[in-house]
Order: C-alpha cells, then sequence, then structure tokens
C-alpha cells in the first residue's frame, strides 16, 4: 500500500517511460526519478508517507490546515493548492540548506529508538507457543520474551526523501494525494 501523490499543472515535461517492462532496471529507476523532478508524480509507501506528511505539516503549519493534515494521511483524493505548494517548496528548500530537515531527522530517531517495546500480539505476552507455535514452550514471534518492538519504528525518515518531495512540490503545481 502506497500513497499516489498526482502533480495537478506541471511546470516541466516528464521524462518519456521506458519501453520494456523491467521494473527494476535502471531506466525504470530513472523514470520515476524524474517524474518527481518533474511535479508530474510522486510515490511513497505508506510506511514512509507517514513521517514525511507528519514532517511537511509541522514545518508549514501556516498553510497547511488540521483539514490538510488529515484528509493527507488517507488516499481520499484531498487537494493540495498551488500557493500552498509554492509556500512548501520555499520551506522545503529552506529546511534542507539550514540543516533544519537534518535535525529533525535526529530527533525522529531519537524518539523512535526510545519507543518501549510492547506486548507481543501472538502470544499476548506470556511468551508461550500460539497459533502457528501452538502447543511448544516458546512464542515463534518473540521467541519467548513476550514483547516485541514497537511498530512506530516501521516508519522511517529520511532527508533524501524530503529533498525528492520538494523537487515534485516546486514543480507540480497543485498536488492530489491517492
Ligand atoms: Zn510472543
Amino acid at each position: 500500500m502506497g500513497m499516489d501523490v498526482y502533480g495537478l499543472n506541471p511546470t516541466t515535461t516528464a521524462p518519456a517511460q521506458p519501453n520494456h517492462n523491467d521494473f527494476d532496471s535502471e531506466d525504470w529507476k530513472a523514470y520515476y526519478a524524474g517524474q518527481s523532478l518533474s511535479g508530474q508524480y510522486f510515490r511513497n509507501n505508506v510506511w514512509w508517507w507517514r513521517p514525511l506528511w507528519d514532517y511537511v505539516a509541522n514545518t508549514c503549519s501556516e498553510v497547511i490546515t488540521e483539514e490538510d493534515f488529515d484528509a493527507g494521511h488517507y488516499n481520499s483524493g484531498h487537494v493540495i493548492g498551488k500557493e500552498q505548494c509554492e509556500y512548501i517548496a520555499d520551506r522545503l528548500a529552506r529546511e534542507l540548506l539550514n540543516g533544519g530537515a537534518e535535525e529533525y531527522k535526529k530527533e525522529y530517531e531519537k524518539i523512535l529508538s526510545e519507543l518501549p517495546l510492547v506486548e507481543c500480539h501472538c502470544c499476548k505476552g506470556d511468551g508461550k507457543g500460539a497459533h502457528y507455535s501452538e502447543g511448544k514452550d516458546t512464542c515463534h514471534v518473540c521467541k519467548g520474551s513476550g514483547e516485541v518492538e514497537n511498530s512506530g519504528k516501521h516508519y522511517p525518515f529520511d532527508v533524501d526523501n524530503v529533498r525528492e518531495f520538494h523537487s515534485f512540490v516546486k514543480n507540480c503545481g497543485g498536488f492530489e494525494i491517492c
């Protein structure tokens, strides 16, 4: 699952689509990179999108309303307008230059590293075999500890992802989150 973010009025031309189906190839990677650079299309899977959108809303709270923020976390076709995008692009450019994005990443990763373990969803914390390992001494998910990693750790944040999104926003002329 992921978020497809479409530019509404891109100011630049999209690169040509490769004419073969080897989607892991360099041409296709270059094609997708070119799509976001040109403001046509940006994609993050849901784990990457959530922290990125949180960050954008956080740094651009003057133009991202509560409603934009909430709707932006769903594939609801929510639209962010051209003027909002101009503000976001300026703001992200500044954050990328002045080290703000890097600083945010450090803070964010510190918070993730301090997230407590949570009760194992499989054995409900007693560490004994359950479901797939029913009847065994040790739960196959937590290896008997009764605790697992906090799911918050599955949501990464990276400055390069901000950089790519910045290029997209700068050239998209408004976007739609689907
Ligand atoms: Zn367990």
